[in-house]
């Protein structure tokens, strides 16, 4: 059957993308193909086909290809591990080749993407797969260079520093996820040492677990907030935090006695001699400048370890490096890719930076700096893959320059519809941070980036598409076709235009981020990209604040000043039942491919809709999928058979013509589907897919399974040729009902929708291309509807008085009475009898005519607090008055006038009291009272009632359809008084139960072939 359903869908895309339907724009956030899917990836697909579903149905044309984001770290990690590739990646990646590691990133790719196009199939979507995009192949590459082009063309590309984490080993820069993977206690050295400052004779104590980092010193940092204690020590002043001056004597033994004490902000702005200024050529140049080597008061900076003092080294910390930027230091960064130091290093020079430690304690020592050089055991990243320590430093990358497109990035953004406010808001916040953007990264799966450099002149050569790289080539050893990856590209040397130097490609590729947020413009061909973008709607999670949804808007921004969306929907994530995110580790993720193969795809996709709001998280439990969620789509399944059952007996064939007898009931459950229609297409278009599914819960359960279809059951079961028109008018009504509640739930259920819709209405095609036209029927008759909500208040009223009084619904009464405020039309009691199942329904005028008795109690606190210092005087004009004249006055007018007081209704409580023999329920200014009385003639019509139930039952287990009409039944029962309700009632109960002739027995059958049936306390056998 889904089979099927998917054939109707395929070709049902076709013929609308064939179609001169109006176009609308839509980009898929692409996933990462470096795993499987899971539910929530299920969450935002499925409210992605709901998108496509609806406009379809509303006659429009989606532009819904899917997409795949394919290249990055996690891709080529899985790849490194699959080839063993597990120790210093420089060297192995030269054994084994990077061409190999890009094979192997390729099927890896592929492998997981077999996993989603299957999850995806059974999940129903609609994207086109023949017309995917992939980031990695060369064509979408070039496109996504134009970017580059663009960006370069307008100044925005430049080239900057940037401290990333680096292995010295496998020679490579880390992410920090990949940094988070190998932090280990590791022993470092712990060096105290004194920095003297220039206008005075004292020194600040700075501490550093890194004395390298003394090389690439520019700054001293004291907090700002810190009490730092003035020390002689020896013929010396020192500066030590307070916070941390007990542990600094203890660790270092010092003798001293306190002078006095000043705060951090104090110390700001004082220069200071750089300890290693004669061993280092660039201190020298940078103290001689005046650049660096000043005391700053930063908040970072923190005053519970080693001294309350650190050294920046923009070179090599991240915090350093942001502080120097602010503070406008030079970067001085004497260390090559091998972490050793250059050149500028002076005594320095050649030592990996690590070896140089020893060496500079020694220097400091030397120069009477050094304070105390120990061991310190402390929790820092080593790479995961060699187990080196990390160092942090300085790398020349690429960047976008965010400052300059920041502002019509913003005025871009706000234009955008979110739907939701919170996100929007933190969206916003995002962008207007305007950080640059670091798009270069050391990678070898990438976009590689189309930048080189003449190692003669020195000069940059931006080639930003095949054709420029292959004339510019001086060498093209794989041919003109190359693929467009690392390996390859890096073999290919440039002519240098400016000096005929040879010219080698930056080793960078593209951050990942970089390759889908060029998806609108690298996934498309021009003339499609001028016509669907700005794409009308896109949808992610959450956390593509900062992910895609940014990317996207800062590359169309640059690009060509538009955002390429016009609304974006982000979505919650999905947790566990009881709200601990899903993860690997714990093992409570539930995939796509085993979760779909458990439980039809339809009820997935309700449940999601249904369970919350999009843009809140999801606890997913598969206990309540199966409750309300089930019960949606089985109500609908169940009235389908209902309607097709009773529509066959009568030869019934729906069309929109054949629409036999309308009676008002038909007229006011038409009007509700309006009222419904109305509100569903409003819920859709603002994204609220929990509510739409609210709405069309209670009108499918409530008005049409509840309400409409009891109400008219007694009009199907007469099947005199007289009443053929009024059943008629019943199927058409059933029929249109059901046929508009499957298009309408079509976009979110569409496997059940779209079959019940072929086995129920002969539908050839699919639903998508049946489209809303029928739905509307312009029918809503206010004054009906009113009504029949009036009717359904006091049913329900009396539903609760029989509940109180434990009297089945189906037992008949004799006696309802009803009081109400409002005129009580005559032409409803028919109706009410008949659904409430009583036999009068006497309209009462007064209260004192109803059975009851009324008490009214004031609400003595809320009396006080609105009346203050007069409340006695109300509370006594009150008891003054009558019982019967308050009830009146509360009842009729909302508020009592007790001389020259108003009081509002709300300060009294009132209770309704049944005498004797009477249950009721009351509501406002409608009270339903029911006499409880009954005789013996309502116990056994009740019994009948009973009786019937059962036979029904027993049925539809021997497999009789409703309609059918069955020859004989026996009935065996061991209760007098249940055998004398029942006899010479075997007409009614035959005519309730569409069975010729029923014969009632006294005892037990004691044979097989009968069904035994509890009946409150007694048991009834029945064989049919
Ligand atoms: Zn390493
Ligand atoms: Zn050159």
């Amino acid at each position: 059957m889904q089979r099927g359903q998917r054939e109707k869908w395929k070709k049902a895309r076709a013929l609308i993308e064939n179609s001169d339907r109006e176009t609308v724009g839509f980009i898929e956030g692409p996933p990462t193909m470096n795993g499987e899917p899971h539910i929530g990836h299920i969450r935002g697909r499925v409210i992605k086909d709901i998108f496509y579903r609806m406009e379809s149905l509303k006659g429009r044309k989606v532009f819904f290809r899917a997409g795949w984001d394919t290249q990055g770290l996690p891709v080529e990690l899985e790849a490194e591990r699959e080839l063993g590739i597990t120790g210093n990646k420089y060297q192995v990646l030269n054994q084994v080749g990077e061409d190999t590691l890009v094979k192997k990133c390729k099927e890896l790719v592929h492998k997981y993407n077999e996993s989603w196009v299957k999850a995806d199939t059974v999940l129903g979507m609609m994207f086109n797969y023949d017309l995917a995009y992939w980031t990695y192949k060369d064509e979408y590459i070039e496109k996504e260079w134009d970017i580059l082009r663009t960006a370069n063309a307008k100044g925005l590309l430049y080239e900057d520093y940037r401290v990333v984490a680096y292995c010295p080993s496998c020679q490579t820069s880390l992410s920090n996820s990949e940094v988070a993977l190998g932090y280990k206690e590791v022993i470092d050295p712990s060096l105290f040492y004194k920095v003297k400052l220039i206008d005075q004779d004292s020194y600040l104590i700075v501490w550093t677990t890194m004395p390298f980092t003394i090389v690439t010193d520019e700054a001293v940092a004291v907090n700002p907030d810190e009490i730092y204690k003035k020390l002689k020590v020896g013929n010396e002043i020192w500066f030590v935090g307070s916070t941390s001056l007990e542990s600094f004597v203890k660790v270092t033994g010092i003798e001293y006695v306190i002078l006095g004490e000043l705060k951090g902000t104090e110390l700001d702005g004082k220069r200071y001699m750089p300890p290693l200024l004669e061993e280092v050529p660039g201190q020298k140049n940078m103290f001689n400048d005046g650049a660096a080597h000043k005391v700053f008061a930063e908040q970072f900076v923190d005053v519970t370890t080693g001294s309350g003092i650190v050294h920046l080294s923009p070179a090599n910390g991240e915090e350093d490096f942001e502080v120097g930027k602010k503070r406008n230091l030079p970067v001085f960064n004497p260390i090559d890719d091998q972490v050793r130091f250059t050149e500028q290093a002076g005594k320095y020079r050649g030592l990996f930076v690590r070896d140089a430690d020893d060496i500079i304690a020694e220097d400091l020592k030397r120069k009477g700096l050094l304070v105390k050089y120990g061991k310190i055991k402390h929790s820092y990243p080593t790479c995961w893959r060699s187990g080196h320590k990390l160092i942090y430093m300085a790398r020349k990358e690429y960047f976008y320059d965010i400052g300059q497109i920041g502002e019509s990035a913003l005025s871009e953004a706000s234009k955008v519809e979110y739907y939701y406010e919170q996100p929007k808001n933190r969206f916003l916040d995002i962008i207007r941070e305007k950080k640059p953007w670091c798009i270069s990264r050391e990678r070898v799966w990438g976009t590689p980036l189309p930048v080189w450099v003449c190692k003669n002149c020195g000069k940059r050569i931006y080639l930003f598409s095949r054709r420029e790289i292959v004339d510019n080539a001086k060498s093209l050893p794989d041919g003109q076709n190359f693929e467009l990856h690392k390996p390859w590209i890096d073999r290919i040397i440039i002519k240098c235009p400016y000096c005929g130097g040879d010219a080698y490609r930056e080793p960078f590729v593209l951050d990942t981020w970089h390759n889908s947020g060029a998806a609108p413009y690298a996934s498309l061909k021009n003339e499609e990209y001028n016509k669907i973008i700005p794409a009308e709607f896109l949808t992610e999670a959450i956390d593509q604040t900062r992910g895609w949804a940014y990317t996207l808007l800062i590359e169309g921004v640059l690009f060509n000043g538009k955002s390429p969306y016009r609304s974006f929907l982000f979505t919650g994530h999905v947790v566990d039942e009881k709200g601990e995110k899903m993860s690997k580790s714990k093992g409570n993720v539930v995939y796509a491919n085993e979760i779909l193969s458990k439980y039809p795809a339809d009820l997935i996709r309700l449940y999601l809709m249904w369970k919350a709001s999009p843009i809140d998280t999801l606890n997913f439990d598969i206990k309540e999928m199966t409750g309300r969620p089930y019960q949606i789509l089985n109500t609908l399944n169940n009235l389908h058979t209902y309607y097709s059952i009773n529509a066959k007996y009568d030869n019934y064939k729906w069309s929109e013509e054949n629409r036999g007898e309308i009676s008002e009931k038909e007229k006011w459950i038409l009007s509700e589907l309006d009222e419904l229609f109305k509100s569903y297409m409003e819920l859709y278009e603002k994204r609220k897919m929990n509510e739409m599914v609210r709405v069309l819960d209670r009108f499918l359960i409530e008005e049409v399974s509840q309400k409409y279809v009891p109400i008219i059951r007694n009009e199907l079961w007469d099947d005199t040729p007289e009443m053929s028109a009024r059943r008629n008018g019943i199927y058409w009504t059933l029929g249109k009902l059901l046929r508009s509640l499957d298009i309408l739930l079509h976009p979110i259920a569409p496997y059940l929708t779209d079959s019940l819709f072929e086995q129920v209405f002969d539908a050839k095609e699919s639903i998508i291309i049946h489209g809303f036209e029928e739905i509307d029927v312009r029918l809503v008759d206010v004054a009906l509807v009113n009504k029949y909500s009036f009717i359904w208040n006091i049913i329900s009223l009396s539903n609760s008085a029989r509940m109180k009084a434990k009297l089945k619904r189906r037992w008949p009464l004799n006696t309802m009475l009803i009081y109400s405020e409002k005129n009580v039309d005559k032409s409803y009691l028919e109706l009410i009898k008949q659904l409430s199942n009583v036999k009068e329904v006497k309209l009462v005028n007064a209260l004192n005519e109803l059975p009851i008795e009324v008490k009214i109690s004031l609400r003595r606190g809320e009396l006080g607090r609105a009346f203050k210092r007069e409340a006695s005087d109300v509370e006594k004009t009150i008891q003054s008055m009558q019982n019967k004249e308050l009830v009146y006055q509360i009842v009729k007018n909302g508020q009592v006038n007790a001389g020259k007081y108003i009081i509002p209704a709300g300060l009294f409580d009132i209770f309704y009291i049944p005498r004797e023999g009477y249950e009721l329920a009351a509501d406002k200014n409608l009270v339903v009272v029911l006499s409880l009385e009954r005789d013996e003639k309502l116990v056994n019509e009740g019994y009948v009632r009973d009786v019937a139930r059962r036979v029904q039952y027993a049925r539809k287990e021997r497999g009789y359809n409703p309609t059918d009409i069955i020859e004989s039944a026996d009935l065996y029962v061991e209760d007098k008084e249940l055998y004398d309700a029942l006899f010479n009632k075997e007409d009614v109960l035959g005519s309730l139960t569409r069975v010729k002739k029923i014969t009632t027995h006294f005892g037990n059958p004691n044979t097989n072939g009968f069904l035994k049936m509890d009946l409150d306390d007694k048991v009834i056998y029945i064989k049919i």
